[in-house]
């Protein structure tokens, strides 16, 4: 079984393209029948960004994706956020000194600066090692108890050899990586990243780390990390970047906007999981609708693309869209209650009663819905009576209104004498009155699309008919026609 995580740093909220890694992260845990832990990489504080912890969270937890350990849940390698665990990043920066593999630099960033500016001048390259430097005493300064930051010494001879699931073996050679020696400790205590990630993925049992391919050109520090520490790498996965429809790197012009606006707008948890899954791997090239289960059952670390993959808004739209329209009544209405109570079409806590009305209207629009946002919008007229439409859209094209009026009188009055109030009966009712009166479809069927929906656009019109009722449909009509 797998142990992944996904280790977000609290500096803005969480993104529908980092979702899709988080996804991956997720699958192969569940796939595998292992754990998924939620790790806060807390440690830069200047990039801190409050409420960004909380924002992070529930947008996982709107979607669906639970953690095993971490924040909320808690687990046996508490506290899973890095600000508590400084005491552990210390101790193993002190256990690398004490191996010889890392040492305290006294050197000030000043003076660094200055000594990279007098190199640069004699045409040498800028400093990659920062101990034993000129001009600067570290036995004295540390026996004054001078300030310091840790850094790993790297190697410069032999190779590092690397493995990443995605993209096979690289080697780097030592000589050639030319990196200065990475900071594993501030002088604030606090670690980098390269530090508290390694040393967490390890104390943390993380057997597969999925993390974004931005991170490729330093993993060779990370590497050494792991082999300065002597323990074994994790299984390196880096999973390529999400690309915006047009190949450039995703960006919010792209719609790489928050998960939050995404669930809010009335995208499906389960539609926008099975989208993401798409993007970068695939089952077997064609297959595009998975249930949850069946992408647990079918996900696959070795069939991650090294290319990349697309996200295409209007793609997920389109998804959004199938799913909505697979989802039982009574399981939409719950899902769009929300919604109609925000716009006051039904109370705030609707009653079985209200929720057993708006499953009944539901059909009549399920198949042009998109988004659940798009609910009240698509549904209001069957709770109120049309309001503040043009009454020049009751007149059909090229149609005359004092027409109009009369048609909706004549076609009242036989509404009236119908006794089956239902769609069938309607239909007929209505194809008659057209061709007995001599008129076109639209004179007729328009005038009372409108009235009833104050629109020239709806759901079917007998059965909205139907649905509205006798007493509604008839009131409304009487309206119109005054
Ligand atoms: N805290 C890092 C970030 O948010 C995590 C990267 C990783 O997954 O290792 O970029």
């Amino acid at each position: 079984p797998a142990r992944t995580r996904f280790a977000p740093s609290p500096t803005g909220y969480l993104h529908i393209g980092s979702l899709r890694t988080v996804l991956f992260s997720w699958l192969w845990a569940r796939h595998t029948g292992g754990q998924f832990l939620l790790r806060i990489e807390d440690t830069d504080r200047k990039r801190f960004v409050e409420g960004a912890e909380e924002q992070l969270t529930s947008s996982l937890q709107a979607i669906g994706l639970m953690w095993d350990e971490g924040p909320i849940v808690g687990g046996p390698h508490t506290p899973y956020k890095q600000s508590e665990r400084l005491d552990i990043y210390q101790a193993h920066a002190t256990s690398l000194i004490d191996k010889g593999v890392a040492y305290r630099s006294y050197a000030t960033a000043e003076e660094i600066a200055a000594l990279n500016a007098e190199r640069e001048a004699r045409g040498e390259p800028k400093l990659l090692v920062f101990r034993n430097l000129p001009g600067i005493d570290d036995a004295a300064r540390e026996a004054a108890g001078e300030p310091y930051n840790v850094r790993l010494s790297l190697k410069t001879t032999g190779k590092t050899i690397v493995h990443d699931l995605v993209r096979g073996q690289i080697e780097f050679d030592n000589a050639a990586l030319k990196m200065p020696d990475p900071v594993l400790l501030k002088t604030d205590g606090f670690p980098t990243y390269a530090l508290a990630a390694m040393v967490d993925d390890h104390l943390m049992g993380i057997t597969h780390v999925l993390r974004a391919d931005e991170w490729l050109p330093t993993w060779p520090i990370h590497h050494q990390i792991y082999e300065a520490f002597g323990w074994e790498q994790p299984v390196w996965v880096h999973v390529p970047q999400v690309l915006g429809s047009d190949g450039k790197k995703l960006s919010k012009r792209h719609g790489d906007t928050s998960v939050t606006e995404y669930i809010e707008l009335g995208f499906l948890p389960e539609a926008i999981i099975n989208y993401l899954a798409l993007i970068g791997w695939s089952y077997d090239d064609k297959t595009e609708f998975m249930t949850l289960a069946e992408l647990i059952e079918r996900f696959d670390l070795n069939r991650i693309r090294p290319s990349g993959g697309v996200f295409d808004r209007d793609k997920l739209l389109h998804f959004n869209g199938v799913y909505l329209r697979n989802l039982a009544a009574a399981d939409l209405a719950q899902r769009i209650a929300p919604y109609l109570s925000k716009a006051g079409l039904i109370s705030a806590e609707p009653s079985e009663a209200e929720l057993a009305k708006v499953a009944e209207y539901l059909p009549l629009v399920q198949e042009r819905i998109k988004l659940l946002s798009e609910a009240p919008e698509l549904l209001d007229f069957f709770f109120v009576d049309p309001q503040g439409y043009d009454p020049a859209l009751l007149v059909p094209k090229k149609g005359d209104p004092a027409q109009t009026v009369e048609v909706l009188g004549q076609v009242k009055a036989s509404l009236e004498a119908l006794d089956t109030w239902d769609s069938p009966s309607l239909d007929k009712l209505l194809h008659d009155f057209v061709n007995q009166l001599g008129l076109k479809i639209p004179q007729v069927f328009m005038p009372i699309r409108v009235a009833l929906t104050g629109r020239t656009t709806s759901p079917g019109l007998f059965e909205t008919m139907a649905v509205l009722g006798k007493a509604v449909t008839l009131a409304r009509i009487s309206t119109a026609a005054a």
